[in-house]
């Protein structure tokens, strides 16, 4: 599909094809009769709906912008940032699953995997019939990728792995985990190589987390190495190469964390802007105070500049374009935007803001982590600071 198709109409301010407009309509359907009614139980209950899942599956709703003849659905970048909007709006939970197979998790493989690995691992992550894991955070180290401490040794033609990562999402579902090793610590960056480990690969343990603050259906938590015996099929690019294949997943995947604050501060905006009209206080609206007025005035705001800059960004990776600074403003300026938006919407909400009837309780929890994962929200400001004033090129890293 190409974003040079016709442009007919606009919804949620993006411009549409009808093509676009019909997946976006389709997830939103979705969303509103399949995951609506049942998001709130799984978020109280840390687990993913599985059957919801497979019916995404059944809708390609993980295809995303992987290209047909690899499995996926081969939608063009703004599209892609649509859809996981939409689904976002009721869950950013799921809008991070479909975001996974076009980003952190397949798009390295799509880059850098050869033909096995694309038909083994990408293939059905682009279905919906596994899913897969990125695993770079460590205990130590999170922010400085490279001064991550587990390494690899050669034995032969086979890579022994040992090591722990920590925080890796998709720990309970994840048919395979895309990891980085590094095999000379003192090379920084340039010492890591990247690596695709099956779940059953003995040496390979798994502890989750539990009871977080916010994402708390995705089972995230530590990944421990011991031992890990390898063959080559599992060198994913080659040695030395793995920051590149981590930074092919981030800029992707940061769009994706961008479209899901989108769609997080959108939702704050639709129920804070209901709330307001319905409820009374001091014989009047308290739509008609203009405090409340101002923060929707902030939220729309935030959306619409949010989707803006969320769309140059898919357009800018559309023309195969590197997007190192465009992607960082917009994940750190989609998340700011949707950390206060749900601050707002709570307190727009007064004591209704923090029941589990209503949902902004749970985007508020979930706001805050965004403006934490794919890098932290003050890492992005120094990078794109240090962007601006030329002291780091974009794309250098
Ligand atoms: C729910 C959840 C899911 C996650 N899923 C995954 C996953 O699937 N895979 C994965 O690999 N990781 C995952 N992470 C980890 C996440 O990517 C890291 O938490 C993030 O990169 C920040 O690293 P850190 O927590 O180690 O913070 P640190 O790097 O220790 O940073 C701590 C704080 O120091 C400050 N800081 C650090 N560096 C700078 C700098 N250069 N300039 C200014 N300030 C700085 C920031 O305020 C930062 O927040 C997940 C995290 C969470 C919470």
């Amino acid at each position: 599909m190409s974003i040079e198709s016709e442009r007919s109409e606009r919804v949620d301010g993006l411009p549409h094809s009808d093509e676009r407009q019909a997946i976006i309509e389709m997830a939103r359907d979705f969303a509103t009769r399949e995951i609506a009614p049942r998001v709130a139980d799984y978020d109280r209950a840390e687990e993913l709906p599985l059957d919801l899942l497979d019916k995404m599956a059944g809708l390609g709703l993980f295809g995303g912008v992987v290209p047909v003849e690899l499995g996926g659905m081969g939608l063009d970048f703004v599209t892609f940032i649509g859809l996981i909007e939409e689904i976002s709006k009721t869950c950013q939970i799921l809008g991070t699953l479909v975001s996974m197979p076009s980003g952190l998790v397949g798009a390295g493989i799509e880059r850098f995997g050869t033909t096995e690995q694309q038909d083994r691992w990408l293939r059905p992550l682009a279905q919906g019939e596994i899913f897969g894991a990125a695993a770079v955070t460590e205990p130590g180290s999170g922010s400085d990728v490279a001064a991550m401490t587990t390494t690899y040794r050669r034995d032969g033609d086979d890579f022994i792995l040992n090591g722990a990562k920590a925080w890796t999402s998709n720990l309970d579902i994840a048919s395979f985990f895309l990891t980085f090793a590094s095999f000379d610590r003192s090379m920084r960056h340039r010492g890591i190589t990247a690596f695709v480990i099956p779940r059953d690969a003995p040496g390979l343990s798994l502890n989750p987390y539990k009871n977080k603050l916010g994402f708390r259906p995705l089972c995230t938590g530590e990944v421990v190495l011991d031992d890990v015996r390898l063959g080559p099929e599992a060198l994913l690019g080659v040695e030395g190469g793995g920051f590149s294949v981590a930074m092919t997943a981030v800029e992707r995947g940061r769009l994706g964390v961008a479209a899901r604050a989108v769609g997080v501060t959108q939702a704050c905006l639709d129920d804070s802007v209901a709330y307001a009209r319905d409820r009374t206080a001091f014989g009047q609206s308290i739509a008609e105070f203009q405090i409340v007025q101002s923060k929707i005035t902030d939220m729309a705001v935030g959306a619409k500049t949010s989707r803006l800059l969320g769309q140059a960004c898919a357009e800018a990776l559309g023309r195969g374009e590197r997007a190192r600074l465009l992607t960082s403003m917009a994940k750190m300026y989609a998340s700011d935007v949707a950390a206060r938006s749900a601050a707002d919407a709570v307190q727009i909400h007064g004591a209704a803001g923090v029941s589990p009837d209503y949902r902004v309780g749970r985007m508020y929890r979930d706001a805050k982590v965004l403006q934490i994962v794919e890098g932290s929200n003050d890492l992005h400001r120094s990078l794109i600071g240090e962007m601006e004033l030329g002291l780091r090129p974009d794309g250098e890293r």
